[in-house]
């Protein structure tokens, strides 16, 4: 075959990086098993615009590098046969690494992975170099490809890389300046195989970095030991212990990058973060160790988090009326997002549900079950919420919910949290769950939610 590399999946890490590789005069082919009419469109316009070749046909004949769509599971029978015949199988990451170490001035890479929390992390990181005046961007799962900006025309020295499992599981030679794991809990679990499995490519970001921060609060990682020479700092939401980031009453202090390790400086204060929930708080401190690692100054710390703005879908505030706080979690889409979410809140009606990806919600609604006054429940996997809530808190109403259509479905979701709510209730929409099954995305989940509360809060007022 005269092409060099294979681009699997035609999706936005698939797209980006066919253009990056047709710039760089790179001969390849894209593979993209699904022929849907939106698939052929996106085809058509890189074959138009870039002169890409793209094939809907699985090629008989596998060139020797595949750069992988991060939405194909390891098992996939073309990344199989690609392995078992010797071909190197990576992430479109690691291939972006490989080009930025071949050039004349490699750029700096900082990391950032966990189960939840890294958009949110790695934004509030870029606010605090940008603050510090450093050319920085915040890229990998969060606005650019890595290989975008590695070979776009922006000038950047900082990388501040938001990584997933998935990307991680095929890059083998990242070498960070400053790694951070921010938590760990069971999420793709059908994606990985196993927890293990799934912990093991969360660990890789660490593999020869400079400097690892990690979470100490976290069960899963504060026993964890790390090879190789490195420097290795803890954040903690308790008083930091020398070596450590953590916090003292209202003040986030630093004790890892500080000339001696008694002395302790105070870089910014709880009230800078927005929003203040706990969770938000370690992301915070996380964004702190990587800007402190990389030598940001004591001063930028606090104007780099009051700059930052949250993310949509994320804890947003959509209505408060009559007493009721309408909120917008959809991008909690696993029990551990739900569980830092409703932990924020008490009296909520919780709207859950949806692909559980073979998490388990058992303990989330052990915990959390004083907070819950009713549970809508919507999705293919409600049963598993509905018999935690039978074997924990059976005293809790639920109700599910059901549409012929995404619209309708949130239209009767709101009227029945509407019915159920009174003033000092909090319906949030936090389903643990992965949305795919009703609706395009969680983004769609979160924006019809928006919608609705608007429009029907706003009818009945
Ligand atoms: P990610 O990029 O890892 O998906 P986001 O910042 O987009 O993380 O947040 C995803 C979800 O996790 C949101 O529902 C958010 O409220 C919740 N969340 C954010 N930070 C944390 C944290 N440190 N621990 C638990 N949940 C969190």
């Amino acid at each position: 075959m005269k092409q060099e590399i294979l681009v699997a999946g035609l999706g936005v890490t698939g797209i980006a990086t066919a253009n990056a590789l047709a710039k760089l005069g790179k001969q390849i082919l894209v593979f993209e098993e699904d022929a849907s009419a939106a698939m052929q469109s996106k085809a058509n316009e890189i074959r138009l615009i870039a002169n890409i070749e793209v094939t809907f046909i699985q090629p008989e004949v596998l060139p020797k590098l595949i750069i992988t769509s991060p939405g194909w599971k390891p098992n996939h029978p073309v990344l199989i046969r690609a392995l078992s015949s010797g071909c190197e199988v990576i992430s479109e990451v690691e291939y972006a690494w490989r080009i930025d170490q071949e050039s004349a001035k490699p750029k700096i890479w900082i990391g950032l992975t966990g189960t939840n929390g890294k958009t949110t992390t790695v934004s509030m990181a870029e606010a605090i170099f940008i603050a510090d005046g450093k050319r920085a961007v915040a890229c990998g799962n969060i606005g650019k490809t890595v290989i975008e900006v590695i070979t776009g025309d922006e000038k950047v020295d900082y990388l501040i890389i938001e990584l997933s499992s998935f990307q991680l599981h095929w890059s083998t030679h990242l070498r960070l300046q400053s790694a951070a794991i921010l938590n760990i809990a069971d999420d793709h679990l059908d994606w990985h195989g196993s927890f293990l499995e799934y912990l093991a490519a969360k660990k890789r970001i660490t593999n020869g970095a400079k400097q690892i921060i990690i979470n100490r609060d976290d069960r899963h990682l504060n026993g964890i030991e790390f090879k190789g020479d490195h420097k290795l700092v803890k954040f903690t939401l308790d008083a930091p212990r020398p070596g450590e980031i953590g916090v003292v009453e209202e003040l986030l202090v630093d004790r890892a990058f500080v000339d001696d390790p008694q002395e302790a400086i105070a870089l910014a204060e709880l009230s800078d973060i927005n929003p203040q929930a706990p969770h938000n708080v370690a992301n915070a401190l996380a964004a702190m160790a990587l800007a402190r690692s990389c030598g940001v100054n004591a001063e930028s710390i606090a104007k780099g988090l009051r700059n930052f703005a949250p993310g949509h879908h994320r804890i947003e505030q959509i209505e408060h009326s009559a007493g009721i706080r309408w909120i917008n979690d959809s991008k909690a889409t696993n029990p551990h997002a739900a569980n830092a979410s409703l932990a924020a809140f008490s009296s909520i009606i919780w709207i859950a549900g949806g692909l559980a990806k073979g998490a388990d919600m058992d303990e989330l609604v052990k915990s959390k079950s004083s907070r819950l006054k009713a549970v809508l429940l919507i999705g293919t996997d409600r049963e598993l919420i509905s018999n935690a809530l039978a074997k924990y808190a059976p005293e809790i109403p639920n109700y599910l919910i059901d549409g012929i259509s995404a619209d309708q479905l949130m239209e009767n979701l709101i009227s029945k949290a509407m019915e159920l709510a009174v003033s000092g209730d909090v319906v949030l929409l936090a389903p643990a769950c992965a949305s795919m099954d009703q609706f395009t995305s969680y983004a769609h989940r979160g924006e019809l939610f928006a919608e609705k509360v608007k429009q029907l809060i706003g009818s009945n007022k």
